[in-house]
């Protein structure tokens, strides 16, 4: 899950990482107030709140330029608000459709003498937290690893005892910090630690860091994301999601207890169990096909959670055929059946539709699914199910 800038930077003051404070508003109406306590005359940052990062070089869909803007005036700086808000950004991370602008943040401007690059996220090799540290801040960081790799400072934490002390100082050594800073540093990269340890964060990215004129380090931008499957002991967390974010299909999904990630392919996926989900969308991609989503419906799931599974896929305007592909262990294949059979009944399904089943109830689910009268090609091998779902939907 992820959250926007300004709740990341709440979080960031909980723990002691130092950063601006700021004030949002979501109407025109609130943007006045918002502005109330700054100065009439310093300058004011606006900043679009979406969950997607490149929203400084970002362009909205009206071609007006900049999803983070700098103003010299409280009047400009609500000029700017008003611009940005309900209007559609497109960043790098956001795809061509862009994200709409619902919140805008106000913080003040701050200058800069040098910008750094800090995250903490999961290295999965190495099963271990990684702190990621550049002194190339400010850029795409994939863009640094690339092209200069050595810029790059990555330092694993054991979880069971947590960053120590040290490593935090070497990290302030390697980016060059001197003096005071070394000690300001040290403090902020165990805070953050902290706070991505405790509130089971996925990743936590700052960048840039910076060093004001004044010799102050503090955080300009916050991108914090956790791990989902923390989210039931993490409640206050949870309430920071924005649904507004998220695509709708994936909430219905979660509604019903599916496993459903939307891709922007055309052929959908109706599998149970994970690993069967992954085969079967490579494989479709290997007949020349592209999945429309991910979507699995677990080992368990009853007809009504499958009927709910259809009409998700049947909502996606993009989906041109479905492949249903499902090995009966303790999901049997009757009660697939039964539910592909309900669900025709409750939404039509004018797409092709190809169904291989396999495994427990085989021949029960297979006679249901001929009796109902519905219009589906039957496949027994998973080759012969995409290549016949690929050649259908490509029609
Ligand atoms: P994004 O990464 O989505 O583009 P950032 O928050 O990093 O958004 O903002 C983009 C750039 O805007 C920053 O790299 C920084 O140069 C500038 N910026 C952001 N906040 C401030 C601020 N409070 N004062 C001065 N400059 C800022
Ligand atoms: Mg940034």
């Amino acid at each position: 899950m992820n959250i926007h800038e300004h709740q990341a930077k709440e979080l960031f003051a909980d723990y002691g990482v130092p950063c601006q404070s700021g004030k949002i508003a979501a109407t025109r109406e609130e943007i006045a107030g918002a502005l109330v306590d700054f100065p009439d005359t310093g300058k004011i940052v606006v900043k679009s709140q979406i969950h997607a990062g490149g929203r400084g070089k970002g362009t909205f869909l009206d071609g007006y330029k900049g999803g983070v803007k700098l103003a010299s005036s409280k009047k400009e700086a609500a000029e700017i608000a008003e611009k940005m808000l309900g209007n559609t950004l497109v960043t790098q991370q956001t795809g061509p459709a862009g994200r709409q602008v619902q919140t805008v943040y106000f913080t003040e401007a701050t200058d800069i003498k040098k910008e750094y690059y800090l995250a903490i996220l999961l290295d999965r090799a190495t099963s271990k937290p990684v702190v990621i540290a550049s002194t190339e801040g400010g850029m795409d960081i994939e863009k640094v690893a690339e092209e200069l790799p050595d810029k790059i400072i990555r330092t694993f934490i054991d979880p069971t005892i947590g960053i120590q002390g040290f490593q935090a100082r070497q990290i302030a050594f390697a980016l060059g910090f001197e003096g005071d800073q070394i000690k300001q540093m040290t403090k902020l990269v165990m805070n953050l630690y902290r706070l991505f340890d405790e509130k089971d964060c996925a990743m936590v990215e700052i960048n840039p860091l910076i060093v004001t004129p004044e010799g102050h380090i503090m955080a300009l931008d916050a991108k914090v994301s956790f791990d989902d499957n923390a989210l039931f002991r993490q409640p206050e967390i949870r309430n920071l999601r924005d649904l507004n974010e998220e695509d709708p299909k994936e909430i219905e999904a979660s509604k019903h207890g599916l496993n459903y990630i939307a891709l922007d392919g055309n052929i959908a996926c109706l599998v149970n169990g994970a690993g069967l989900a992954m085969a079967t969308m490579d494989i479709i991609k290997y007949f020349g096909g592209s999945p429309a989503n991910f979507l699995d419906v677990g080992g368990s799931a009853n007809e009504e959670q499958v009927t709910h599974a259809f009409k998700i896929i049947l909502s996606d305007p993009n989906v041109k055929g479905i492949l249903v592909n499902i090995f009966g262990g303790i999901m049997k294949c009757d009660i697939i059946a039964n539910g592909i059979i309900a669900a025709a009944k409750s939404v039509s399904i004018k797409v092709p539709l190809v169904v291989r089943l396999e495994g427990t109830n085989v021949e029960m689910g297979k006679k249901l699914l001929q009796e109902s009268g519905l219009s589906l090609v039957a496949a027994d091998s998973l080759a012969e199910a995409a290549e016949k779902i690929v050649q259908l939907a490509s029609k």
